[in-house]
């Protein structure tokens, strides 16, 4: 049995400071953290408790517009403020779409921003090929079952998925992640924030070492009108997306005056679909143009032998998720 060591946090400079020794990490509603430590997957020798720091569990305006979520907002809570639920109601529905009632009561924002990937031979240390878990093993999910994994942005090293939904959501929201550490505070823009694998699928985020996130901000609402979060999973709940999209538009009647799109359970990231967003801007929102534009969302796909249908499924959950993001429930998927 391993020895861990824990150390109440009071302020966020000292759990920083804490953070400094070797084999620590935090632990906010440790939903993922715990599972990774009794599999074995995660040996952390000092668990700094962050959930005792107070300003950070609170949902705020921000001066000029937008709010800001702290890290230790509950993702109930945050799927449920007021503030949420009106202005980003895209956050809202992905918050909701996740996990379950009970560990959305106790997972933290900053938590899931920092959960890991769901492939199985990453959680299962019987399997002794996991470049994620043990840099330069290989990765079994190439030649193995693959039926989750992503079909964008992989690479050799890793073909995992990111499996947050909450992080879909804030891809399209163009959300700013808050941090301190030993030098200081900084912010960094979400699209920067979570990695493709290359040849470091070991590292999932640009965090470096001990920083820990303190809030996540949110520009003011332009998408409160429209906006959708579409999730298709294999169970009606409590499982990870297949494919989802985080659908948010700007419409002048029924022309679209900017789109965002983003999906999740493709990449081990939340992608970006900058070129489908940028040939339905400007553009009345037809179904051909919208069906072009999923078509260029998946353009560079990769799918390995068991995933090749998520082409296809991305595709029509673009179509359905911008359809119903402006309004036309009944559009053509
Ligand atoms: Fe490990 Fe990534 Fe390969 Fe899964 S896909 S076995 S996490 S290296």
């Amino acid at each position: 049995m391993d020895a861990i060591s824990y150390e109440r946090a009071g302020d966020v400079a000292g759990a920083v400071r804490a953070a400094q020794q070797p084999g620590a990490v935090f632990i906010g509603g440790g939903t993922n953290l715990l599972d990774l430590m009794k599999g074995g997957v995660a040996r952390p020798v000092r668990l700094i408790d962050i959930t005792h720091i107070s300003g950070l569990d609170s949902v705020t305006t921000l001066p000029g517009g937008g709010i800001r979520i702290g890290a230790l907002v509950r993702n109930s809570d945050a799927a449920n403020h007021a503030l949420v639920r009106e202005q980003y109601p895209l956050l809202s529905q992905a918050l909701l779409a996740g996990a379950s009632a009970q560990l959305r009561n106790m997972a933290t924002v900053g938590g899931n921003l920092l959960q890991r990937t769901r492939c199985g031979y990453f959680y299962d240390t019987a399997f002794t090929q996991c470049n994620k878990r043990m840099p330069g093993s290989g990765c079994a999910a190439l030649d193995g079952h693959n039926r989750m994994h992503a079909i964008l942005g992989a690479s050799p090293q890793c073909i995992a998925v990111n499996p947050s939904d909450m992080s879909v959501a804030l891809a399209a929201l163009d959300a700013l992640v808050r941090v301190s550490g030993p030098d200081g505070e900084r912010t960094i823009a979400f699209a920067d924030f979570h990695r493709l694998p290359g040849d470091r699928p070991d590292v999932d985020t640009t965090l470096q070492p001990g920083e820990l996130i303190t809030a996540v901000d949110l520009p003011p609402p332009l998408f409160s009108a429209h906006s959708h979060y579409l999730k298709v999973r294999d169970r009606a709940s409590y499982a990870f997306a297949l494919v989802s999209v985080a659908a948010a538009l700007q419409m002048d009647g029924e022309r679209v005056r900017s789109a965002r799109i983003a999906l999740g359970g493709v990449a081990h990231k939340p992608w970006r679909a900058h070129a489908a967003e940028q040939m339905l801007s400007g553009q009345p929102l037809s179904q051909a143009t919208l069906k072009q534009a999923a078509a260029a969302a998946l353009s560079g796909a990769q799918p390995r032998h068991d995933n090749a249908f998520k082409v296809q499924l991305a595709q029509r959950a673009i179509v359905r998720a911008v359809n119903q993001a402006a309004g036309y429930a009944g559009g053509v998927a």
